[in-house]
């Protein structure tokens, strides 16, 4: 018998395929001690051993996979198993103090990072203290008697199943093999689902009880259009599953004819549908989905996706090849949005109650002032090579924005005098996600280029919901008259003021969006790679105003969330 799970649609698509279920070991355990320390010097040794072949066949598949060069991490972990001082300090707790081999490891460990942690500033310790995180990992896994959480080595379709996938693991997913991800927690914009969709690759989040159903289960069907996880499904099912992800081909196929359209209403009105993008790469996705510009350039991503901080030549290579690969077409250039769960390895970040109001983005930036100058150099010096567009994320209030402009103009006016040319044709704006920029639109808009909302945070602050807790996914309402209001308001604020206004959320993807976002007078739509073209087919059929009545009741009248949702689905019904 088949069992359907339902879960929260992150990432639309269909996909039939064997499960992986990644698995994050638990690797707590007791200290004792031994009455027989040989012995469990013994058990130790050969934990190395079956930890040393498992490494082994890391290193072979790695060097299929990615190359040899990227395969030399392995050699490293197994050169610290071999290490005598290493082994010699775990054998002494065990054969001295009679410790159990687990307390031993941890013991030594512990005092490997934090004398190599101290010298945090030097590239070699740091690669080394990741090592010793890994390896030992690895060695208590074995101890322990379970699997060190799976690797990314896929190599053949899979739906991966996991309690929770971080950006970074994410980030490793091999589109030519992950058919799908569902897991049990996460909501629709934990950026783990956002980085499915510009990947392309179908995803469920925030299903309940997910790795304790899923145990046992060989195949599944992920209907993420639906938000349901099939496990065991019957035949009769996989062929319906299968006649849809037929369809949904040929649908892609046929929308394939408006690449090169421009996005215009019935009745005329255009509007540019850009795409959002995490790493160059995803460029091509942008491209080959007919983008007509990129509305947001996540650039953390850049940060989180080395082991130290991308120095400033490292930088003005990814800028300059996005801002080139689009030219003439404007690109807006995020500037980093490190914190809440986007976390750099290399930078100790404080421990705080509310990482998503806490410490992050542009207040970060402004407290650690040489490392923004570094990304602003990086990214005026690549100005000259295409349309480049900066704004800030998490801006609060004005003097944030007065701040990170000044610093801005400073090093523009050092490159200049450094002998560096500089585009004179910079924009710059900032993102409306904080309520309280919102509600301050007007202000704002006499000092920035433009706005971009990104309503992602902007629903998550406005409704006092975390974005990321699938419990109150209820509470993520882009259609609540409150959000909707905050919405108007920025865009006329914006417009009086002459500037123009982007959405770089979730929701300026949405189908149901796009009749009320077209009545206020959206300018450009930034969205997932893989959501454009459907949306170019709707507004192409939309009148510009048919959302105009639903506008008026949200500013006159009482309304619920459900009430315009269900006014707006009768619209895209229609048309
Ligand atoms: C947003 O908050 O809407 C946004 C686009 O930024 P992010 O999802 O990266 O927080
Ligand atoms: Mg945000």
């Amino acid at each position: 018998m088949s069992q359907k799970l339902k879960g929260i649609a992150a990432s639309d698509g269909i996909a039939l395929a064997p499960l992986y279920c990644l698995e994050k070991a638990d690797l707590s355990f007791n200290t004792y001690y031994v009455k027989d320390p040989d012995r469990e010097k013994e058990r130790l040794l050969q934990a190395i051993e079956a930890s040393k072949q498992e490494i082994d066949q890391l290193r072979s598949q790695a060097c299929l996979t990615m190359g040899e060069e990227e395969a030399k991490v392995f050699d490293a972990h197994q050169l610290m198993l071999e290490d005598p001082e290493f082994l010699q300090a775990i054998y002494d707790k065990i054969l001295n103090e009679h410790l159990n081999a687990e307390a031993a490891l941890q013991q030594v460990c512990r005092f490997y990072l934090t004398s190599f942690e101290a010298m945090s500033e030097n590239d070699y310790m740091k690669e080394r203290s990741m090592d010793i995180r890994d390896v030992s990992q690895r060695l208590m896994a074995q101890l322990l008697g379970k699997q060190s959480k799976g690797s990314w080595q896929l190599n053949q379709p899979a739906i991966i199943v996991a309690h929770d996938l971080t950006p970074s693991d994410t980030a490793q997913l091999d589109p030519r093999f992950v058919k799908a991800f569902v897991t049990e927690v996460g909501g629709r914009t934990s950026h783990s689902a956002i980085m499915a969709r510009s990947l392309g690759i179908p995803a469920i989040v925030g299903v309940k009880d997910l790795m304790v159903k899923v145990k046992g289960c060989q195949h599944g069907i992920v209907d993420a259009i639906s938000g349901h996880f099939i496990l065991k499904p019957s035949l009769d099912e996989q062929a319906v599953y299968q006649a849809k992800i037929n369809q949904l081909d040929q649908e892609s196929q046929q929308l394939q004819a408006l690449i090169h359209k421009n996005t215009q209403s019935k009745d005329g009105v255009k509007v540019e549908l850009a795409a959002n993008i995490g790493r160059p790469e995803d460029l091509e996705m942008a491209i080959k989905n007919g983008a007509e510009g990129i509305g947001l350039y996540r650039t953390e991503f850049l940060y989180m996706d080395s082991d130290t901080m991308p120095s400033e030549e490292a930088q003005f290579k990814a800028y300059k090849f996005v801002l080139e690969k689009m030219a003439p077409k404007q690109v807006v250039v995020r500037t980093m949005d490190i914190g809440g769960d986007k976390t750099l390895p290399y930078m100790t970040m404080p421990q705080e109650m509310n990482p998503f109001l806490g410490y992050r983005a542009i207040r970060l930036c402004l407290d650690q002032e040489a490392l923004f100058r570094m990304q602003l150099r990086a990214l005026l010096r690549a100005s000259i090579y295409g349309q480049l567009r900066i704004m800030f994320p998490m801006i609060a209030s004005l003097d944030e924005f007065r701040q990170a402009k000044r610093i801005f103009e400073s090093v523009k006016e050092e490159l200049i005098q450094q002998g560096h040319s500089v585009s004179s044709d910079i924009q710059l704006g900032m993102m409306i996600e904080i309520p309280a920029a919102a509600l301050l639109a007007d202000h704002f808009a006499k000092e920035v280029d433009f706005f971009s909302i990104g309503t992602n945070d902007l629903i998550q602050y406005t409704m006092a919901a975390d974005r990321m807790n699938e419990r109150i996914s209820y509470l993520y309402q882009p259609f609540n008259p409150s959000i909707l209001r905050l919405i108007k308001f920025v865009i006329d604020a914006a417009h009086k003021e002459g500037k123009w206004v982007g959405m770089c959320g979730e929701m300026a993807g949405e189908a149901a969006a796009a009749p009320l976002l077209l009545a206020m007078g959206l300018d450009e739509f930034s969205m997932s790679a893989a959501s454009i073209l459907k949306q170019r087919h709707l507004i192409r059929k939309l009148d510009s105003q048919v959302g105009q009545s639903i506008l008026d009741r949200i500013l006159n009248e009482t309304c619920t969330q459900e009430e315009v949702q269900r006014l707006l689905e009768a619209i895209i019904a229609e048309s």
